[in-house]
């Protein structure tokens, strides 16, 4: 059993506030299984909280969601050891997720909304331990002083909309008036005395602006470490498990086809209208056009069939059949055939390949004359604008998807393609090319059993 030592203790408060900071890797053996599942566990708790901002759920609902997906991905069967694997999931990820910025701003991000949500349901003991951490150290006012201000509290949430107007009840803390200056130039608070009277609900956004700034600066000192150290150290041990976590798809496994018989050769230019997501029925359509696709979209393209059910045998006539009109079936038969069997793992080392993902579709990197990769990704917006239209998206739910293309919601577009596509919702969200296929024949089959697969 191999295992990975951290270097640092944790801090007492790590320990006591039931809500680790992360300020230093804590002193613990870990295996190297656990390394890489913890760090999936997170992994999966943020980006279901991605995926969540990014449909433009309300804040009650993120909080259910994130409750949601911390109680399925990060309870331990020991819950002695809950505590462990949420520090060290943390820490696996910052090494994963430090190397680029794209990187970095998106995690950045991601663990800054969970520990808000974190923060936000704590009890008041544990919200003032924390915030003393940062060095926050600010008391909360006492009855007697609420009641002598507390028409003015009133007054102050009624001017911005709040709801739940303050009571006896409401936490509200005193803190020098510069230190949150934002709030006081939005006129959100009350100042009495040079101290502003803030509210539980606003300790949230500068504790979590602390954690920020603090988690920030410790993702570039990682980096740092990890190019100059740690990745040569451990060349063999831990790099690749990092190089393959970022990229890493959380979701089953499509190298059989689910739930839908297998296909024949004559079945494909019907489903690829039907119920290919639109990187694969690009590529279907450039092969009929060019009878040719180079490496890249001969996997991407070859993969996804195969896990769509297109038995070997099938999947060498399909490609003979196009290839040949190119480059003749001889040549065929000794360049290309070969890489068709080892997709099948009837070469070479005999490994039975999966199709891809759309994390490592959309983190391809498609060169000239390339047409593999993630349309949302990598098409320009006419050409893109062009695709969707030729599928049926009308004109409103294009402008939707064009909206998540310029957000970087590449995942999240092809969902509402497909969901205007075949007027049906997908609550998942689309996260492979293959589910898409899937999820597409469970519906064409319920309104028509005879025209699916
Ligand atoms: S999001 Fe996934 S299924 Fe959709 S086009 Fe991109 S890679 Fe294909």
């Amino acid at each position: 059993m191999q295992t990975v030592r951290s270097q640092r203790k944790p801090s007492v408060n790590d320990v006591v506030s039931t809500l680790p900071l992360y300020r230093s890797a804590p002193a613990l053996e870990v295996r190297l299984e656990d390394f890489e599942l913890f760090a999936m566990d997170r992994l999966r708790v943020l980006k279901g909280i991605s995926d969540g901002l990014s449909r433009g759920k309300r804040p009650e609902e993120m909080v259910k969601l994130e409750d949601e997906l911390w109680r399925a991905n990060m309870r331990h069967p020991q819950p002695s050891e809950n505590m462990n694997k949420d520090i060290i999931s943390h820490f696996v990820l910052r090494l994963v997720y430090c190397r680029t910025e794209d990187l970095r701003k998106w995690f950045l991000s991601m663990e800054t909304t969970l520990f808000r949500y974190r923060f936000g349901k704590k009890n008041a003991e544990v919200q003032r331990a924390l915030m003393a951490e940062f060095a926050l150290s600010y008391k909360a006012v006492s009855n007697s002083e609420f009641e002598s201000v507390k028409d003015k509290l009133v007054q102050v949430a009624r001017s911005i909309g709040q709801k739940d107007l303050p009571t006896a009840d409401t936490i509200f803390y005193k803190v020098p008036f510069e230190e949150v200056s934002e709030l006081v130039a939005t006129r959100r608070v009350f100042i009495h005395k040079g101290h502003a009277y803030i509210a539980a609900n606003q300790v949230v956004s500068l504790v979590a602006t602390q954690f920020r700034s603090h988690l920030s600066k410790a993702l570039i000192w990682t980096n740092r470490k990890w190019t100059s150290t740690i990745r040569e150290q451990e060349n063999d041990r831990l790099s690749p498990i990092v190089e393959a976590l970022s990229t890493s798809y959380l979701g089953p496994d499509y190298s059989q086809p689910k739930g839908f018989s297998e296909i024949s050769v004559n079945d494909i230019e019907e489903l690829a209208k039907s119920s290919f997501p639109l990187c694969m029925r690009h590529l279907f359509d450039k092969l009929r056009e060019d009878h040719h696709l180079k490496h890249g979209g001969r996997m991407q393209l070859g993969l996804f069939l195969k896990g769509v059910g297109l038995k070997l045998d099938d999947a060498l006539s399909f490609w003979k059949a196009e290839f040949s009109q190119k480059v003749g079936s001889e040549r065929f038969d000794k360049e290309y055939a070969y890489g068709i069997r080892h997709n099948y793992g009837r070469e070479g080392k005999r490994t039975d390949y999966t199709p891809y993902s759309c994390q490592k579709v959309i983190s391809s990197t498609p060169g000239v004359g390339d047409h593999h990769g993630c349309p949302y990704r990598h098409f320009s917006e006419e050409n893109l604008r062009a695709a969707l239209s030729k599928m049926g998206v009308n004109s409103r739910a294009m402008e939707d998807v064009m909206d998540k293309v310029q957000n970087r919601h590449y995942q999240l577009a092809c969902t509402l393609t497909f969901e205007a596509v075949h007027g049906a919702s997908c609550d998942s969200g689309i996260n492979h090319p293959n589910q898409y296929f899937s999820d597409s024949q469970k519906i064409l089959q319920s309104k028509n059993p005879s025209t699916a697969a």
